[in-house]
């Protein structure tokens, strides 16, 4: 049976953002509530080892550290409910937002962090190796294809900083573009034809990843790129050992259409250097708000930062 249920701090989306806002607003004593999306702990539980989130001194596995900070914020107070937003209304106070079963959630004030999701190309075999070099962020695993030649997949700002960042690393950097001009800006562009270690292919899209499976003879991992010309139709392989697709990010905000003002991406529009929208009491933190940094450390910072203008928006209308 749908219940009403009332809260000081509906949180909506349970990645670093939702979690690390969850545990401040716990620890203020706001009793929140967090619910969950369909897919609980958000990017990072698709990811394998994380080197980068501070206080671990050796990798972790992104779905551990998302255990963890699920479990810290229980501990600390939050109610999690594993359950779907399917709408909201924003034009009144309290706030309300009701789940898939029809549970209606009426809140004094609102943290989303629904996250983004990366785009991918859609082919089996991209599937098959992730993790087994196929990745969609070059900070977060470029350190693990030190000395090795690996592919950047994309044409956008994202593409390029990866591919430039990646030849920090890496041996050779091909960035393949599936047309003859890149979209990123030309500073970008400038400085990665700049660089040796890049090489660009144009007109091409990859058409599968090759290597070894999970299961399969040999060490398992993927050794290349089969790629097709756009314009002549031929066919050639690419070798390398990672392969980045950098062909932009969904921000998870259809459910905000119309309710909160977006930019021409989707991403939820805040007031610069605050996470707060243009609705009093409501927030925006991490990846929905985020098309620049995309870091889980950044995401937890801006949670707590909602946590926190949240906590001091409650007092002042209490
Ligand atoms: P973009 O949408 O800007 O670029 C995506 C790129 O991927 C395009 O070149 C596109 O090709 C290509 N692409 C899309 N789909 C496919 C596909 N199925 N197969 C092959 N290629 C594909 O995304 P970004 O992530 O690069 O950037 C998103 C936003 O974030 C932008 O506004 C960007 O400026 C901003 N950004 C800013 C940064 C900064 O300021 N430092 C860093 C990173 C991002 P095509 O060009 O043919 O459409």
């Amino acid at each position: 049976m749908s219940e009403i249920i009332e809260t000081k701090v509906l949180i909506i989306g349970s990645g670093p953002a939702g979690y690390t806002a969850a545990i401040y607003a716990a620890r203020a004593n706001l009793k929140p509530i967090m619910v969950t999306g369909n897919q609980p702990g958000g990017q990072l539980t698709i990811t394998t080892d994380v080197e980068n989130y501070p206080g671990f001194a050796k990798a972790i596995e992104g779905p551990f550290l998302m255990e963890q900070m699920r479990e810290q914020a229980e501990n600390v107070g939050t109610e999690i409910v594993y359950n779907m937003i399917a709408d909201v209304d924003f034009s009144a106070r309290p706030f309300t937002a009701t789940d898939d079963s029809g549970n209606v959630y009426k809140a004094d004030t609102v943290i989303i962090s629904t996250g983004a999701k990366a785009r991918w190309l859609g082919l089996p075999s991209e599937e098959k190796f992730m993790g087994l070099g196929v990745s969609a962020c070059a900070t977060c695993d470029g350190f693990f294809f030190k000395g090795k030649e690996v592919t950047v997949i994309g044409g956008g700002n994202s593409a390029v900083e990866e591919a430039l960042f990646l030849t920090n690393f890496c041996s050779k950097v091909t960035l393949i573009h599936r047309r003859d001009e890149l979209r990123a800006e030309k500073v970008m562009q400038d400085r990665l034809f700049a660089n040796e270690k890049v090489e660009v292919i144009w007109d091409s899209t990859v058409e599968e990843v090759v290597g070894v499976g999970h299961g399969e003879d040999g060490t398992p991992g993927m050794t290349g790129v089969r790629i097709k010309n756009t314009k002549t139709g031929d066919e050639s392989v690419v070798d390398c050992h990672g392969m980045f697709v950098a062909i932009g990010h969904d921000p998870a905000t259809s459910l905000f259409k119309d309710k909160l003002p977006m930019d021409d991406e989707g991403y939820l529009i805040v007031e610069a250097g605050t996470p707060k929208t243009n609705i009093d009491g409501v927030y925006a933190a991490g990846d929905v708000t985020d098309k620049i940094y995309r870091q889980a450390v950044t995401a937890a910072g801006m949670g707590c930062m909602a946590a926190l203008d949240a906590d001091k928006f409650i007092a002042a209308n209490e």
